[in-house]
Parts: structure tokens; sequence; C-alpha cells
């Protein structure tokens, strides 16, 4: 087979090469139906078995309760910053904790909706640490807290998600977890409703889970459109309106193989150790190249880094390139590089990456 390149972009991101695979192979004749997916009907039998099964694993991969619905929505986790206020917050407080520039977009569009303010900030580091918990500043009235609790462009992660039972806050949690979700376990005592856009570390861009918990559903504003509504959403099965067929079999298939892979289990052990590899180089690199997130902030999935000389920006993609590691320029608004690394990366991988880069430092040292 074709070796292909390592591909680090941060969204839309690499899929398992094996799902490509598969999809291919199922391309022309899905299962002897003589149809391809995308052409099927969302009403068929066909189709209803590869929604069902794909959300049987989603909720079987993350141990949904079953007090919680799982949607397939449309829209990003863009649109969501928009749905959930117009879901959730019957028009009056809600607090965003600030810690990159996710979770700033979604403060602002709150605040078309609903009294939305900033319960914390990290933007005085320039989003490189959390701010504390004990430093938020929550409203006894708010209607849900929102976090993200993995800022892709910034590189920094809630390791854990907050309780905020303990932090004397009755209110929900909402998560924007569209670039670690399926990447460790939830605790989905603290969560009240998580959503994350499918084309980081789920499959093609199209497709927004939203798992929520059923007594948040049913309270939308007059003004949210009824394709929006989780009530409406929840109440035909995500078919109200015509799904993402296609990329909803593709997710299917990558929960089907990240079940065959041991499941997100082996996910959280395995983006630990592609973690722990990416960030000791850049430690021990002897200054040459630089994270600048608080190492207890770091994700272990989105990892920005600068070479102390910049200049030499333009040659390390080359040769990047040249060597089969695509993708790796940085977010335009932080600059410098960014190495995603979500699950569809193998170690091999993120091996292939960092001996490039210390033999990069050897040349240019
Ligand atoms: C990519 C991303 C988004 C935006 O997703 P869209 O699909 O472009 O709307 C929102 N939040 C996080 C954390 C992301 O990584």
């Amino acid at each position: 087979m074709l070796k292909r390149p390592f591909n680090f972009s941060a969204g839309p991101a690499a899929l398992p090469e094996a799902v490509l695979q598969r999809a291919a192979d199922e391309m022309l004749d899905w299962h002897g139906s003589g149809m391809s997916v995308m052409e099927m009907s969302h009403r068929g039998k066909e189709f209803i078995s590869i929604y069902e099964a794909a959300e049987r694993d989603l909720r079987e991969l993350l141990a949904v309760p079953s007090q919680f619905r799982i949607l397939f929505m449309q829209g990003g986790g863009l649109g969501e910053n928009a749905v959930v206020p117009m879901n959730l917050s019957r028009g009056g407080a809600v607090d965003v904790v600030v810690t990159g520039s996710w979770s700033k977009k979604s403060l602002k569009e709150a605040q078309r909706y609903c009294n939305a303010q900033a319960a914390a900030s990290n933007e005085v580091s320039r989003h490189t640490a959390l701010p504390a918990t004990s430093q938020w500043r929550l409203r006894s009235n708010a209607a849900y807290v929102h976090v993200c609790s993995n800022e892709t462009i910034d590189g920094v992660e809630m390791h854990t998600l907050p309780d905020l039972a303990a932090l004397g806050c009755a209110a929900p949690l909402v998560v924007d977890a569209s670039s670690h979700i399926l990447s460790r376990s939830v605790d989905w005592s603290r969560v009240g409703l998580l959503f994350a856009g499918a084309q980081k570390n789920i499959g093609p861009a199209g497709v927004t889970i939203v798992i929520v918990r059923e007594d948040l559903i049913g309270h939308a504003l007059a003004i949210c459109p009824s394709a929006f509504d989780y009530q409406c959403v929840a109440d035909n099965q995500s078919m109200y309106n015509t799904p993402p067929t296609y990329g909803i079999y593709i997710a299917g298939l990558v929960f089907q193989w990240l079940k065959a892979e041991g499941g997100v289990a082996e996910m959280d052990r395995r983006a630990q150790a592609k973690a722990d590899l990416l960030y000791h180089t850049l430690d021990h690199s002897g200054g040459f190249y630089a994270n600048r997130v608080a190492h207890d902030a770091r994700s272990r999935m989105n990892v920005p880094f600068f070479l102390a000389d910049e200049t030499l920006n333009d040659a390390f993609l080359a040769g990047a390139k040249e060597a089969g590691l695509l993708q790796l320029k940085g977010h335009k608004s932080v600059g410098g590089m960014r190495a995603s690394i979500y699950n569809a990366m193998p170690l091999e991988g993120v091996q292939a990456l960092v001996n490039y880069m210390q033999d990069f430092a050897r040349r240019h040292g």
C-alpha cells in the first residue's frame, strides 16, 4: 500500500488509514445495497442502521449515561456558540471561562442572545496558563457555565473538567470538547452539555456532536430555528432536517476503529505517550525550540511551538514536507509551528517528527 505522509493538521485533520480504506472499498456499493452511502435516503433502513450503530458505539465509547441524549447536528463549534445560548440561556445570565481563542469567540457570540460575562480569563498570560478555579467569579443566577476543555489554537487543555458543585455553583457545565473528544473519558456527573465538531478528532467536517442532559432540553428561545432546537432535533432522532449522512457514516467507521483499537482508555494512554515524547523533545532542545504553555495546562492534542530563530521557519516547514510531515504551520494568530496529534496520529508519526526536529536543530544549531 502507498505510504502516506504524516498529517499534523489541526482540522480538518487526519483520519485513520483503515477507515479511509474501508470507505473506499464501500464507496460504490455499501454492503450489497447497490448504493453509495451518499446516495441513500436518510429514512431508509440502510442509513438508519448506520446511524443507530454510530450512536450506540459513541454512547459505549464515552460511557454516556441514559439520561443524556446524543444529537448529530450541523453548524460546527461556531454554530453551537449560538445554538447553546439559544437553547440553554433562557435569555438570562451565562458565565464563560475564557482560556483561549475559542472560548473568547463563545463569549462574544453568547452575548448576542443573553447576558454573558467572562467568569475568568487568561488573557494576561496570552492564553498560556489556566485561570485557577478558585478565581472564577461565577454568578448564582447563571443558566450555565461554558468552558473550552481544549483550546486548539493556544494548545491549552483542562486535564480534568471543573467540578462546579464543589465550587458552590449549581449551574450546568457546558463543554466545548471539539478538539479532544474521545481522547479521554468524561465524568458525566460534572457535565450538562458537551459538544464537538467532528473534523478534529472524529471524522469529516459537517457533523457536530451534541451530548445533552435531558432536563436541559425544551427551553429554547422563541427565535431559535427549529432545526437547531434540541427538543426538535431529539424528538426526530437528529432527522428533523436531512442530517450530514456521509459524515455520520465516516464518524461511525471511526467509532468502530476506536473500539477495535482498545477504546478511549487506549487512546488516553497513546495521547499521553505521544505528548510526552513531543514535549520532552521541545524541553530538551537546548532552547532551539520552545513551547510557552504552563506545564500543567499543556494540550495533549495540539502542541504549538516556536523556533528560537524564526528566520528558519520556512526552511523548517519545507524540510518537514520533504520528510513526509505535513501541515505543521502554526495558526496565524499565534505564529510558529503547531503539531496536532489526534487519535488518528500514530506514535510512529510523532517519532518521525521528533527525529526530524532533532536533525534540523543539529544542522542549524
Ligand atoms: C475548530 C473548533 C471550533 C470551531 O469549529 P467549526 O466547525 O469551524 O465551527 C470550535 N471550538 C473548538 C475548540 C475548535 O477546535
